[in-house]
C-alpha cells in the first residue's frame, strides 16, 4: 500500500506517514458510515448536541498541541494556527448549539382549494452520508464547517482531509471519540485527491458531496458526482476599495494582514486593493512600512507574521506570476526574496487587470494596489472579477456603501472591512466561480438535509 508522507513545512522533516486509501479502502469506509447512519439519524438532538460541544472542549483544552500541529503540517504562523482552532471551538460550539434547533414550520395547505380540511408541516431530515473534501489552508476549521453541521443535522460522513495536512483532522476525529462519538459515524480516508478524493466523490453511496477547495477541481466534482447533492466553497480574487473618507488607521494594519496573513493562501484574502487616488501616496507610504515590518520565518515562532507556503509548486507558481507581471510593466514595492517554499510578502504597483496576479485566484503573499479616480471607476474595477465570494470597501459614506452592495454580485459585503472578514455562524459561500451554496452552521445544516412534507387529511 502507498504511503502519504506529510512534512513539516517549514524544516522539510517528516512528521508522519499515513497509508493511502485506495477505491477499496474508501467502499469500506462509506460501508461503514451507512450502517452507523440509521442509529445515529435516530440518537436524540440534545445527545447529538452533547457529543459536539463535549468535542469543542476537548479541542479547546488541547489548543496548544492543535496549534503546532497546524503551524507544522500547514506553515501557518502559530499566531494564526491558534486563532483557527479558538474560531473551530466555536465552530463546533454553533453545531452543538443549532443541532437542538432544527425544525420545520406548518404549511397553511387551505391556502389552496384542493387543500381544504388538510394540515400540512415538514421535518428537516438527514440525508445520510456526506463526502466531505477539504483544502490544506485551514485544515481545522475548514474541516469542522462540514463536520460540525453534518453531525448536528444526524447525518454521517466521510472525510478526506487535504493530504498536505491530515493530522489535525486526525487529531480532531480523537478529540470526537473521547467525547463519546460512535464508531463508523465519522470515517476518515486519507490520500491525493486524485485517487482517495475521487474515489469518494464518485461513490454512488453517499446522499452528498461538501467540497472546499480550489474552482477546476470543484468543476470537475461536479460532472463526476452523479445523482447527489453537490455543495462548493471555491476561490476568489478577492478585492477592497479604499475611499478617501476612511480611517487610514484602520485600513492599512487590516489590509496589510488580509494580504499576507497565511502567506496569502486564503480564499478570501485580499489580492486586488483600490485606492482612491487622493489618498493613495500617503495609504503606500504606510502600507509598505507595515508590510516591511512583518516577521517572516518559523511558523511556531510566537511572534512570526508569515511563514512559508504550503509547497515548493505553490511557490513556483506564485515567483513565475510575479516574475511575469514584473517583465510586463508592474513595479514591487518590496523587496523580491524566494527561498524555497518562503516567499516574502510582494507589494505591486502598476499591474493590469489582465496579468495573472490581478484576474486569477493567487494564493500568495502578494497583492496589486491599484489608484482609481471616482468612487464609480473603482467599484467597477473592483466588480470586475469571474469570482464571486467576498469583497470589502472602506467607507463611512452609507450611499456608498449601499451603492457597493447593489452592485457587487458576491456572497458577502464587508463595509469598513476587507474581503476578509468571516465569522463562523454567518452565511458564507460565493456566486459564479466561487462556488455553490452556503456554508456557516445553519445554512450548511440546511444544505445537508431534506425537506419531508407531512399532510394530514382531516376532512371527511
Ligand atoms: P484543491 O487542490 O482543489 O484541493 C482541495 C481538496 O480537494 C483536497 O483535499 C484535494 O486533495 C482534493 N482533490 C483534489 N483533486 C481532487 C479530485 N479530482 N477529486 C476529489 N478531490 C480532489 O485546493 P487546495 O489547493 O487544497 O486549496 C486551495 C483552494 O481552496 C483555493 O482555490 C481556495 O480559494 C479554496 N478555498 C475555498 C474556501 C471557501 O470557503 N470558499 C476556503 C478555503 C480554500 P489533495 O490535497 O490530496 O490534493
Amino acid at each position: 500500500m502507498a504511503a502519504l508522507e506529510v512534512i513539516d513545512k517549514f524544516t522539510g522533516e517528516i512528521i508522519r506517514t499515513l497509508p493511502i486509501a485506495e477505491a477499496a479502502d474508501v467502499d469500506a469506509a462509506v460501508g461503514r458510515a451507512q450502517r452507523a447512519f440509521p442509529a445515529w439519524a435516530a440518537t436524540p438532538a440534545h445527545r447529538r448536541s452533547a457529543i459536539l460541544l463535549g468535542a469543542a472542549e476537548r479541542i479547546r483544552a488541547r489548543t496548544e498541541e492543535f496549534a503546532t500541529l497546524i503551524a507544522r503540517e500547514a506553515g501557518k504562523a502559530w499566531k494564526y494556527a491558534a486563532g483557527e482552532v479558538v474560531r473551530s471551538v466555536e465552530t463546533f460550539t454553533f453545531a452543538g448549539e443549532e443541532a437542538k434547533r432544527i425544525h420545520g414550520e406548518t404549511v397553511p395547505m387551505d391556502a389552496s382549494a384542493f387543500g381544504e380540511g388538510r394540515v400540512g408541516f415538514y421535518l428537516r431530515a438527514p440525508l445520510g452520508v456526506v463526502s466531505a473534501i477539504t483544502p490544506f489552508n485551514f485544515p481545522l476549521n475548514l474541516v469542522a464547517h462540514k463536520v460540525g453541521p453534518a453531525l448536528a443535522a444526524g447525518n454521517t460522513l466521510v472525510l478526506k482531509p487535504a493530504e498536505e495536512t491530515p493530522l489535525t483532522a486526525i487529531l480532531m476525529a480523537e478529540c470526537f471519540r473521547d467525547a463519546g462519538l460512535p464508531d463508523g459515524v465519522m470515517e476518515l480516508v486519507h490520500g491525493p485527491g486524485e485517487v482517495t478524493g475521487d474515489a469518494l466523490v464518485r461513490h454512488p453511496g453517499p446522499a452528498k458531496v461538501s467540497f472546499t477547495g480550489s474552482p477546476p477541481v470543484g468543476a470537475h466534482i461536479l460532472k463526476v458526482a452523479g445523482l447527489k447533492r453537490v455543495t462548493l466553497e471555491l476561490g476568489n480574487n478577492s478585492g477592497t476599495i479604499v475611499e478617501p473618507d476612511a480611517s487610514l488607521d484602520q485600513a492599512v494594519p487590516r489590509t496589510v494582514m488580509s494580504a499576507f496573513a497565511n502567506s496569502g493562501q486564503v480564499c478570501i484574502s485580499l489580492q486586488r486593493l483600490y485606492v482612491h487616488e487622493a489618498i493613495a501616496d500617503a495609504f503606500l507610504e504606510r502600507f509598505v512600512a507595515v508590510t516591511r515590518a512583518l516577521k517572516i520565518g518559523n511558523p511556531l515562532d510566537r511572534d512570526c507574521d508569515v511563514g512559508p507556503m504550503i509547497s515548493d509548486e505553490a511557490a513556483d507558481r506564485a515567483e513565475t506570476w510575479i516574475r511575469e507581471a514584473l517583465d510586463e510593466g508592474a513595479r514591487a514595492l518590496t523587496d523580491f526574496r524566494r527561498e524555497g517554499r518562503m516567499l516574502w510578502p510582494v507589494v505591486l504597483t502598476n499591474t493590469r487587470p489582465d496579468m495573472k496576479v490581478m484576474c486569477r485566484e493567487a494564493f500568495a503573499p502578494l497583492v496589486s494596489v491599484v489608484r482609481y479616480r471616482s468612487f464609480e471607476d473603482g467599484l467597477a474595477m473592483l466588480a470586475d472579477s469571474p469570482y464571486g465570494l467576498q469583497a470589502g470597501i472602506y467607507t463611512n459614506d452609507l450611499k456608498k456603501a449601499f451603492r457597493a452592495v447593489a452592485a457587487l454580485d458576491v456572497g458577502g459585503v464587508m463595509v469598513n472591512d476587507t474581503s476578509i472578514f468571516r465569522v463562523d455562524h454567518m452565511p458564507y459561500g460565493g456566486n459564479r466561480m466561487s462556488g455553490i451554496g452556503r456554508e456557516g452552521v445553519r445554512f450548511a445544516i440546511e444544505e445537508m438535509t431534506n425537506l419531508k412534507l407531512v399532510c394530514l387529511n382531516l376532512g371527511d
